[in-house]
């Protein structure tokens, strides 16, 4: 794979839906009332391969097919392996379970106090607010419960996981999550979260969304609005592919960064859309554009059905060495595996150590050249003559600073 990225170009217009009036096609809700979610009406703009085909009839058994007008213009209908068709077209791949595959690989259902509510680690809770998102990801690591394909049957439960928080003094940090919070309505959502902003011991409140990446449509100022209002409210998005960083997500995420609300951005590596260092840096490079810090690349979760999108963990880390040095810092994401069982995220990352003792820290730098840093002191003798520690006996004059 070989990618040249148009730095200069962010996609925009409407493109399939010309036709269709500006105001409905930024109508967040036009855009979910007609999404793609059949067979029949991704073939009416485009060519399923056979493993499309026979992937899309499955879906309904695994997780739904459902692609906004607005994501699926990203995609290139021509090119069976475009990286954005592969996020949310089904594959037959999707058929073929693998045993060490699980439909809750992160064990979040035996950490599940009640119903929508995950608590694992001491400080923070997952908050399961809906089932439902504006387009579905094939890979996705809740598609037991997402889209209710399957028979999981979630009923998140607001009011307990409410007072649940409410009892737990040790909550300090709770992650609005799903399917998609942003599908809430904003009265629902400003009822959430004023709702934990009242709880003293919550300090720390953050949404995880793929809205602004399938419907930027969404981020309306009137939810810029209740995230002002209740903020700081930080946000962690997801964006795989430099091809999803368009125009439209960048006005979305100016409109949140300028109602106070920190940006960061999750990537799953993904085979063929995003195992590539050129890919990766193309998109770094246009999230820091968008305000957005890269914050996790994730090791894709071992969900069942999911074998075909699976990267060897040392393309991972190859990725991040081609980045480490190479770029600016601020690009350069944690790569992570979330630990199968629910172990909680391990970094992964290039070995730059080669040997630490009580005298020294021998390593490599970005290029490959070994460098030694040592740990203990070692005072050097005064040369004669040399002047002594005293201090200054008069103060030295400074230059005046001039406006
Ligand atoms: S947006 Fe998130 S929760 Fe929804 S399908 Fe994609 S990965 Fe899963």
């Amino acid at each position: 794979m070989s990618y040249h990225d148009n730095r200069t170009a962010w996609f925009e217009g409407q493109g399939l839906w010309q036709h269709i009036p500006e105001s409905d096609w930024r109508d967040w809700t036009w855009q979910l009332k007609n999404r793609l979610t059949s067979v029949a009406e991704l073939e009416r703009y485009m060519t399923l391969t056979p493993e499309e085909k026979a992937g899309c009839l499955f879906a309904n058994h695994k997780l739904s097919l459902a692609i906004t007008p607005y994501f699926f213009n990203l995609i290139d209908r021509e090119d069976p392996n475009c990286p954005i068709r592969k996020q949310v077209i089904p594959r037959a791949g999707e058929m073929q379970v693998s045993a060490e595959e699980q439909l809750d690989s992160l064990g979040e259902d035996a950490h599940s106090p009640v119903p929508g509510l995950v608590h694992r680690y001491p400080d923070r809770v997952l908050f399961l607010v809906t089932d439902r998102c504006a387009s579905y990801c094939r890979y996705c690591t809740r598609s037991r419960l997402v889209s209710n394909a399957q028979d999981y049957n979630f009923h998140p439960e607001y009011e307990q996981g409410l007072r649940y928080i409410e009892a737990h003094p040790e909550v300090r940090d709770v992650l609005l999550s799903g399917g998609d919070p942003l599908l809430l309505s904003d009265r629902k959502l400003e009822h959430l979260i004023s709702r934990l902003r009242a709880i003293p011991h919550v300090e720390f409140i953050r949404i995880g969304s793929r809205i602004p990446v399938f419907l930027p449509q969404r981020i309306t100022p009137e939810l810029c609005e209740v995230f002002k209002k209740h903020g700081p409210i930080w946000m962690s998005i997801h964006v795989n592919h430099p091809k999803e960083a368009t125009a439209e997500l960048k006005q979305a995420c100016d409109r949140l960064s300028f109602a106070g609300v920190p940006l960061g951005n999750q990537s799953v590596l993904l085979k063929g859309v995003n195992d590539d260092a050129e890919v990766m840096k193309a998109l770094v490079h246009r999230l820091l554009r968008m305000r957005v810090r890269p914050y996790y690349l994730y090791q894709m979760d071992l969900i069942t059905g999911g074998s075909h999108f699976k990267v060897d963990v040392r393309k991972g880390i190859e990725i991040i060495q081609a980045l480490r040095g190479h770029t600016t810092g601020y690009a350069i994401p944690q790569y992570v595996i979330d630990a199968p069982g629910g172990g909680g995220k391990v970094p992964i990352n290039p070995d730059y150590l080669e040997k630490i003792t009580d005298e020294e820290v021998v390593f490599r730098n970005f290029e490959g050249r070994r460098f030694t840093y040592p740990l203990k002191s070692t005072p050097v003798p005064s040369p004669a003559g040399a002047p002594s520690a005293e201090p200054v006996s008069e103060p030295v004059a400074l230059p005046a600073i001039r406006p």
